[in-house]
């Protein structure tokens, strides 16, 4: 008999068939003569029931003493029932053990503090919520990929390990590369402008690494970055393509996960009332909108997550923040030819206190205008001269942006921590498990 996943048992494709599951005991309890055993098999979730006289002997004393985390096998029939936790259950013929796990499951079902979870985070992926977060992961990045395939992006890697930094020495990460000392990347920028003269437009899903010395909610060190590169596309352009794909990714999530968005206390109606166009304003602006809000903030100074959480008081959707300063921004940023000291740069905070999402742009096309960049920023020419190549080939306008996916995933999942939006993340204080 071929298994059948539990998903499709609770779509009601099974009804009073035959079935066999294979899956983890999540849950157990015996009252009359009848055991109901919760079987997880990462679709889903069903209860099983086993009555004393129409299983085995031996299975039905075997079930008895089964541990919670024991995988199994189970046959039998499926039926429609209205009291059973979601609405089928599967009438127990036959079970065979897999493996029954140990007495004594770590994660029992009482409060657990959060260092524990995270020293248990190999067990606790288990776990409903972190289920739930996981699989609306994976559907906003099967969501995304579906995106740019119906556009006509091309995907494209950049190497991890690079010797030149792309968004300040600060946070960068050393590697000991064989005799010399190389870094863990923290965005695919400077390959990405390369890789467009050979592809034209292109994404990455990948991760990147910034060595954040603060602890914060919104901060790991290594994170996914999904990222895009468009030759011939100047800043409208480049916000457009953000509000289209994120608009795509949440119809999606709203069509395809309504019940987990529910599970974690987002209505899917709340997402869809967040639909582009999103508003726009100028760093200008938000500088204004903070000193009303009574907060000392000089022209120049970045914007942190402190700032973000008191703009975003005023918006119900996300929306933009356009031309920041140059001494804010990477050096590729293209400065604004009608107002150099800004430039063409713009990120998407969310709303509801979640902040910066992505951050992006136009990049610098002229040769000269990069070469001064460089020295401005007292980076070492040297360093970068194949990039600066990119400007005696062929140069063409170009934006791109990087949207961080935990960051996006804890604003949909309405996370409190960004820990919670990957499996096992990485912090300051923890590289473990
Ligand atoms: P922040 O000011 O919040 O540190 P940033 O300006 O350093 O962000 P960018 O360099 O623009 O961020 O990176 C692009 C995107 O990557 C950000 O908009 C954010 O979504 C995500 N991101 C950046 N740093 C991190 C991090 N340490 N952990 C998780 N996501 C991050
Ligand atoms: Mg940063």
């Amino acid at each position: 008999m071929k298994a059948v996943d539990i998903a499709s048992i609770l779509s009601g494709k099974y009804t009073d068939e035959r079935v066999l599951i294979r899956g983890w005991l999540h849950n157990m309890r015996s009252s009359g003569g009848i055991h109901f055993l919760l079987i997880r098999d990462g679709t889903g979730i069903i209860q099983c029931t086993m009555k004393k006289n129409t299983v085995k002997d031996e299975i039905f004393k075997e079930a008895k003493d089964l541990t919670q985390e024991s995988s199994l096998e189970i046959i039998g029939s499926v039926r429609e029932d209205k009291r059973a936790p979601r609405g089928y259950e599967i009438k127990v013929e036959d079970m065979k053990v897999f493996h029954r796990a140990e007495e004594g499951y770590p994660i029992a079902k009482k409060y657990h503090g959060p260092d524990f979870l995270l020293d248990n985070r190999h067990l606790w992926i288990r776990s409903q919520k972190m289920q739930t977060i996981l699989r609306i992961r994976a559907k906003f990045l099967e969501a995304a990929r579906e995106w740019f395939k119906a556009n006509g992006f091309v995907e494209f890697h950049s190497p991890t390990i690079i010797t030149a930094a792309c968004e300040g020495g600060a946070t960068l990460f050393p590697v000991k590369y064989f005799d010399r000392e190389a870094y863990l990347t923290q965005s695919w920028q400077l390959y990405a402008e390369a890789a467009i003269a050979s592809l034209g437009k292109i994404y990455t899903i990948a991760p990147s690494f910034r060595a954040e010395k603060s602890r914060t909610r919104r901060h790991l060190t290594e994170y996914w970055h999904l990222e895009v590169e468009i030759p011939w596309c100047d800043l409208k352009g480049i916000m457009k393509v953000q509000e289209d794909l994120l608009a795509y990714i949440l119809d999606s999530l709203c069509e395809e996960m309504p019940g987990e968005l529910e599970y974690l206390g987002r209505s899917p109606d709340e997402l869809r009332r967040m639909k582009p166009p999103y508003e726009r304003i100028t760093y200008d602006k938000a500088v204004k909108i903070l000193n009303e809000e009574g907060i000392f903030f000089k022209w120049g100074d970045d914007i942190t997550w402190t700032h973000e959480k008191i703009l975003t008081e005023r918006f119900n959707k996300p929306f933009f923040i356009t031309h920041f300063p140059k001494n804010v921004k990477a050096f590729y940023h293209k400065p604004d030819p009608e107002r150099p000291k800004v430039t063409l740069s713009a990120d998407l905070l969310a709303p509801e206190g979640y902040g910066e999402i992505t951050g992006g742009g136009q990049r610098i096309d002229s040769l000269e205008e990069l070469l001064e960049r460089i020295k401005e920023e007292g980076l070492n020419p040297e360093d970068y001269k194949w990039y600066i190549d990119l400007r005696r080939y062929g140069s063409v306008p170009h934006s791109g942006f990087g949207l961080g996916v935990e960051r996006t995933i804890s604003w949909i999942c309405k996370l409190e921590h960004i820990r919670d939006a990957i499996a096992f993340p990485r912090l300051i204080n923890r590289v473990y498990p």
